[in-house]
């Protein structure tokens, strides 16, 4: 078949959800995808945050194929080896002390949302809290998720939502205080929003919901595109000395095998789900938690944070060097390798220029290209991004 007969038969049977771009893709290798054509692609999207250790990372690979001959799914009424490992590895990682592992982003938010009433719940002995969200925000597709999800259109064809949700403005802790009453029980936040536009937290945002924190209000951070490495720290919270009280996961948890998780701190976790109140049945499998469990090793063992670091201050230093010279670019967001270059325009036609030309890199609202490479390229890579960007501008 060639690239049109696929595109043709997929859009046949496929829901049409997404307006894709004219690309089939087949195969990865490093940081590079190659399309049925055979032309190659720098990956700076890396499937949305996911693939941070890029194609084929020879670990990965091994510890996967391994798991699949022994044994790739058993149900949550049974305790499996790989369970163990992979939640202690992840709680080292975030300073949590419970994980529940989900399928998905959206149902890691949905579990915060519902620990975060029961634990109200337990506390108050009754229920309705409410939940603070933001404008700009993204936390998933589903009916929970959607409702603290803070893009108008997103949600309005699927209401009623979920009640007892207020969006105050992202970086204004004034808005958010005034949205606070007496049944509001927490606030979800990502530290670094990524769909709304590549937008970090500033400090004195951070530690006004520190001090909201230390009234008794839950902080869910949702470090689902922010977190596992993405900004240059395990999670993005740790730039700011924020402690949450729940924590959600996902994207590139896995880097590669569908798997998100939430996590509780001591106090949270001492008065919120129990048996009964929480299930899955794929969920926290041993496929996908060998997978969890050989990233946190592979991000040990080779250092991947400071890599990050590194990788990102380059990447910062071009952008802006590229930002400076084309001004239809108004500025540059973002922390380590979450990057974003905001436009005076709409960046769609420019994104769908650089693929044409051999570069994945995505939008984000706001006007926003953004970039989520691998969190392994390295400046060579960054300097072939930056050939493609120039030309293309
Ligand atoms: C992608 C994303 C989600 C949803 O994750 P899915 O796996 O697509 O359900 C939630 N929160 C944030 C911040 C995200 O970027």
């Amino acid at each position: 078949m060639n690239k049109e007969q696929w595109i043709d038969k997929t859009e046949e049977g496929l829901l049409h959800v997404y307006d894709r771009y004219d690309v089939v893709l087949d195969h990865g290798e490093g940081v590079y995808l190659y399309d049925t054509d055979g032309k190659k692609y720098l990956d700076f999207a890396s499937g949305i945050g996911v693939m941070g250790l890029g194609y084929g990372y020879p670990e990965w690979v091994d510890a996967l194929r391994d798991q699949v001959g022994k044994v790739t799914h058993v149900s949550n009424l049974f305790y499996h080896t790989e369970a163990m490992e992979a939640a202690s590895l992840l709680l080292e990682a975030s300073g949590m002390e419970k994980a529940f592992f989900t399928n998905s982003g959206t149902e890691a938010i949905e579990g915060a949302i519902k620990a975060a009433r029961k634990y109200a719940y337990t506390k108050r002995g009754r229920a309705g809290g409410e939940i603070i969200a933001f404008e700009n925000s993204f936390h998933g597709r589903t009916i929970g998720a959607l409702s603290v999800t803070g893009t108008q259109h997103y949600r309005e064809p699927f209401e009623p939502l979920m009640p007892g949700v207020r969006f105050a403005e992202y970086n204004d802790i004034e808005s958010v205080k005034k949205q606070i009453g007496p049944d509001t029980i927490a606030i979800m936040v990502e530290m670094v929003q990524g769909e709304g536009g590549v937008m970090p937290a500033s400090g004195e945002f951070a530690k006004g919901l520190k001090q909201i924190q230390d009234s008794g209000i839950l902080i869910i951070c949702d470090e689902v595109q922010c977190g596992m490495g993405r900004t240059g720290k395990m999670f993005a919270y740790q730039w700011y000395g924020l402690e949450p009280d729940i924590v959600t996961c996902a994207k590139a948890l896995g880097c590669g095998v569908p798997v998100g998780a939430f996590l509780l701190n001591e106090k949270t976790a001492a008065s919120s789900l129990t048996p009964g109140d929480h299930g899955t049945t794929y969920g926290g499998n041993p496929l996908a938690l060998r997978a969890v469990k050989t990233v946190f090793n592979i991000f040990k063992d080779k250092d991947i944070l400071s890599h990050v670091a590194e990788m990102g201050d380059y990447l910062g230093e071009t952008l802006e060097n590229l930002a400076k010279k084309h001004e239809e670019i108004t500025g540059v967001r973002g922390k380590g390798l979450m990057r974003g270059l905001a436009f005076r325009e709409s960046p769609a036609g420019t994104v769908k220029k650089c693929i044409e030309n051999g570069l994945i890199v995505i939008t984000a609202g706001g006007n926003v290209l953004r970039m989520l490479p691998p969190l392994v390229i390295e400046k060579d890579h960054i300097d072939e991004m930056a050939a493609v960007l120039e030309k293309v501008l």
